[in-house]
């Protein structure tokens, strides 16, 4: 049996009397989580979901969210999040595209949602709003019986998740049970999750991070969850002396850095922080240690390959890297032309293994330019291995810029920007210049109080880096653009930007 649910399930079993959930001053134990799935399970099914069917969800976070999706597991049915900022223009492309039997979404939206469900052919639309509220809600309390755990092939499909894509259409990569079964059990071993463990939960469960990554560690070490509705500096601190593990993206941690009542004190029963979605500044990194004596372990993955890398639990973890590839998960790096290089050498990340997902949703071509023969998947991740195999991650393949025929890194350009002591943060990208084809340039973000001599900058940088390097323009932001995981939008500095040599 293949179901992951089945896995989940009898790691629920092994302490039926344990908590296994916290969510908005409620708490489940392993029993009644289970029981409570099996009723989520049967509603659906009264519904008619059947196994193989799509249920598309976008809902506000919550315990019921949790045991939503964990019924669509149970049942064999291929379960759909979605980002709750889409609007309903994009709700129609995923409707159309991914043909839901069933929708769930907030009774908020209900009323333009189901006219989006009608329009794209999906047959039933309910409800389910963050307090418990909604008619499927209503449903699930009138079941008397737990549906049984389908039996599922270690292909199957277990979700299609809609990849966050800064360009062109969204693609719905597929991801089977066996691909969350083996990328889970790796990251238990790797990070030591334990029945002891209190995990602080309070990122979107419409991604794989939260979805995943957290979710499927600590249900199937008998871990407790403390669910937040989202991330909330003061909320996440006053939690965090349960806790023993936080996983966050980036910005969680700079969030976290910003209250005063940060200290070792505070986070005395941490025994891990992980990052990871988005790069972590090594500034952050040594800030956190200074303030908490943490050193935050920091990992890389993708909606298509799961977890990928890892800094290690015990041992060096070493920031500005992402560690070494996950045990049974094998990452190399090539040239164009698919050949590997040697360590030291920048070049495309690719990813083979249990993890890698099964293509994306009805897009056979896309999927076959993404896969090398020998069946390695191109990340679109330019990286290199340091002399003693730890990986470092160096931007993305289409972030290179190419100005007067040489190739510029972003990353590289982004660490020197760093360095000056005003700068907060910097996002290096290219915009279109009548001599070059592209010009670098840079947008920065201030530290409190600071204030910088773009010019000057520039000054300095020439006498760091190459000339091609040197941003031709650096831009003064309050923020930078970022979407829900907190990666830097360039395609949105690329569009804002994209006049400013007058072509
Ligand atoms: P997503 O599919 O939304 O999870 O985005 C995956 C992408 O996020 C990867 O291909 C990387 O570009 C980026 N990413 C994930 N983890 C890290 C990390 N630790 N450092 C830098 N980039 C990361």
């Amino acid at each position: 049996m293949s179901n992951l649910y089945a896995s989940i399930q009898a790691s629920l079993a092994e302490r039926p009397e344990a908590t296994v959930l916290e969510a908005g001053g409620q708490t489940w134990t392993a029993q009644a989580l289970d029981q409570w799935v099996g009723r989520y399970a049967s509603a659906l099914v009264e519904i008619g979901l059947q196994p193989g069917d799509r249920i598309a969800v976008q809902i506000e976070k919550s315990a019921a969210n949790i045991a939503l999706y964990l019924a669509a597991l149970r049942l064999g049915a291929i379960y759909v999040p979605l980002n709750t900022a889409y609007v309903e223009r994009e709700i129609e492309y995923f409707f159309g595209d991914a043909e839901p039997r069933v929708c769930v979404v907030a009774p908020t939206r209900y009323e333009n949602l189901s006219a989006v469900a009608r329009s794209t052919g999906v047959e039933h639309c309910v409800t389910l709003g963050a307090n418990g509220e909604g008619s499927l809600a209503e449903l699930v309390e009138r079941q008397t019986r737990e549906h049984e755990v389908v039996a599922r092939a270690a292909n199957d499909l277990a979700v299609i998740c809609y990849t966050s894509g800064t360009t062109g259409r969204s693609k719905g990569a597929m991801i089977s049970h066996g691909n969350l079964v083996s990328n889970a059990d790796a990251l238990i071993a790797a990070w030591g999750f334990t029945a002891d463990d209190v995990l602080l939960h309070a990122l979107p469960l419409y991604h794989i991070h939260g979805l995943f990554v957290a979710l499927h560690c600590a249900l199937l070490s008998g871990a407790r969850i403390l669910l937040q509705p989202k991330f909330d500096a003061r909320a996440a601190l006053e939690a965090l002396p349960r806790a023993t593990v936080m996983m966050g993206v980036p910005t969680f941690y700079t969030r976290l850095l910003a209250e005063p009542k940060l200290d070792r004190e505070s986070v005395r029963n941490v025994r891990l922080f992980v990052s990871g979605s988005a790069p972590l500044l090594v500034d952050t990194f040594e800030q956190f240690e200074a303030r908490t004596g943490h050193r935050i372990l920091e990992r890389y993955g993708m909606t298509e390959t799961g977890m990928i890398a890892s800094n290690p639990l015990h041992g060096e973890r070493r920031a500005g890297t992402v560690g070494h590839p996950l045990p049974g998960v094998s990452v190399r790096i090539t040239n164009d032309a698919g050949e590997p290089v040697p360590n030291g050498t920048i070049g495309n990340v690719e990813v083979k293994g249990p993890n890698v997902f099964q293509g994306y949703w009805r897009m056979p071509e896309k999927t076959a330019t993404e896969f090398r023969a020998d069946g390695y998947f191109i990340t679109g991740d330019l990286g290199m291995f340091d002399a003693d195999g730890y990986l470092r991650l160096i931007g993305r393949a289409k972030d290179l810029i190419i100005s007067g025929g040489l190739n510029v890194y972003p990353k590289e350009v982004e660490e020197a920007l760093d360095a000056f002591p005003g700068v907060a943060e910097s996002a290096v990208f290219g915009i279109p210049h009548p001599d070059f084809g592209e010009a670098v340039a840079a947008a920065i973000t201030l530290r409190p109080g600071a204030t910088v001599d773009p010019e000057a900058i520039l000054a300095t940088l020439r006498t760091q880096l190459a000339a091609f390097k040197t941003p031709k323009r650096i831009f003064i932001l309050d923020e930078l653009p970022r979407n829900a995981m907190s990666k830097v939008q360039k395609a949105v500095l690329r569009d804002r930007y994209k006049d400013a040599f007058g072509n």
